[in-house]
């Protein structure tokens, strides 16, 4: 499952989040393969488009799909060069596939802040300098280790070379990823770096919950914002202690009526989930019917058999053929009966390039 990290100064609200996240988790009689690491939790993403197909198909149950955050706690000024637990909080945010920033914009005399005041565009500096350090270091330490491969002319060390410094350049100048760019064989081999702060990124802004209805009057979210805007990077104003306390009610109902009285449509945890989603480039498909309408997620690019493969890998060793029917496609015509009589449902096969939204059924030979 592919994982978004939570990373952010110490008393910027992450924990506040996490435990919003924790609470709303899958449970792990349904999610077997749910970890049970405290620092890790497994939520479902909600899709609109899941009930109405359980509507239409008359499913007994909705399995949505799932997105794993990661708690990486402790990160502060000079953990690069190891101040706290520094390098493990680094190493921790190298195995997560997306980075979601928490930073404080709100003001309480209460919740001292480590740099002294609140100023979220310093405390996200301050975060992305530490990954832009670490990635110095490991780019520096394989540039060495290059240099006499190169001497004699290894092709690949040459590639490798031109590649990192590019990448070198990019972080000394603090310039941003998209204004890179690389061979295939370049791409190739800065992806293998896994470097942090060329990972996709969100920013979420934790705000007062006064300030929910209209985050744009929190002139540290304006800020926040402007930078965003300008890196392309998408923005989340949520107040975390609002979210922690939509997680303890229980009853839909009593969720709904309570973020009512905060403006809200939508929990600002749902948002993250399903703007993380995104972030990750991934997308859904179905599969529905009497028993369950269920979604799994695929990777842009997925072909049908390998898509077959995700819900089992009998269904991709086994793949014949699978019968498309589009979303939108079975919402316009209303029934999957009148969508087939329509044309609708196709045949595809093995080199077919699953779409988000397919409602798909598979056939394979046991
Ligand atoms: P972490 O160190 O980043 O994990 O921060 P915590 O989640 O532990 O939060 C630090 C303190 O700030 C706690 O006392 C929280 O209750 C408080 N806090 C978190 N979010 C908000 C918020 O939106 N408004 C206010 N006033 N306090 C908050």
């Amino acid at each position: 499952m592919l994982s978004i990290g939570i990373v952010g100064l110490p008393n910027v609200g992450k924990s506040t989040l996490f435990n919003a996240i924790t609470k709303s988790q899958v449970t792990a009689a349904n999610y077997p393969f749910a970890t049970i690491d405290p620092n890790v939790g497994v939520v479902h993403v909600k899709d609109e488009r899941l009930e109405k197909l359980a509507a239409i198909y008359k499913s007994g149950k909705i399995i949505p799909t799932t997105i794993e955050f990661i708690d990486i706690a402790g990160l502060v000024k000079g953990a690069s060069s190891g101040e706290g637990l520094g390098n493990q909080f680094l190493s921790h945010i190298r195995q997560v596939d997306a980075i979601a920033h928490v930073i404080r914009c709100f003001e309480d005399s209460e919740i001292t802040h480590v740099e002294g005041k609140v100023d979220p565009l310093r405390d996200l500096e301050i975060i992305e300098i530490e990954l832009r350090l670490s990635d110095l270091e490991s780019v520096d330490k394989r540039l060495a280790r290059l240099e006499k491969q190169v001497k004699v002319k290894i092709k690949e060390a040459i590639i490798e070379q031109s590649a990192l410094l590019k990448v070198k350049h990019m972080i000394e100048n603090e310039l941003p990823t998209s204004v890179l760019e690389f061979t295939d064989e370049e791409e190739k081999i800065v992806k293998g770096f896994n470097l942090l702060s060329l990972k996709p990124a969100l920013y979420i802004a934790n705000m007062a919950e006064t300030d929910l209805v209209d985050p744009e009057s929190n002139p540290y979210f304006q800020a926040l914002k402007a930078k965003a805007v300008k890196e392309n990077i998408e923005i989340i104003p949520i107040s975390a202690q609002v979210e922690y306390e939509i997680s303890s009610l229980d009853d839909p109902e009593e969720q709904a009526i309570f973020m009512e009285s905060y403006g809200l449509t939508r929990s600002g945890l749902d948002t993250v989930i399903v703007s993380g989603y995104k972030l990750l480039g991934l997308n859904t498909y179905f599969t529905c019917g009497p028993m369950e309408a269920r979604a799994w997620t695929f990777k842009t690019g997925t072909k049908a058999p390998e898509a077959a493969g995700i819900i089992h890998t009998d269904f991709e060793r086994g793949f014949i053929k699978a019968e498309v029917l589009a979303y939108n496609d079975l919402i316009e015509f209303g029934t999957p009966l009148l969508a087939k009589e329509k044309g609708k449902v196709r045949i595809e096969g093995k080199e077919y390039v699953v779409q988000d939204g397919d409602i798909i059924l598979f056939r394979f030979n046991v």
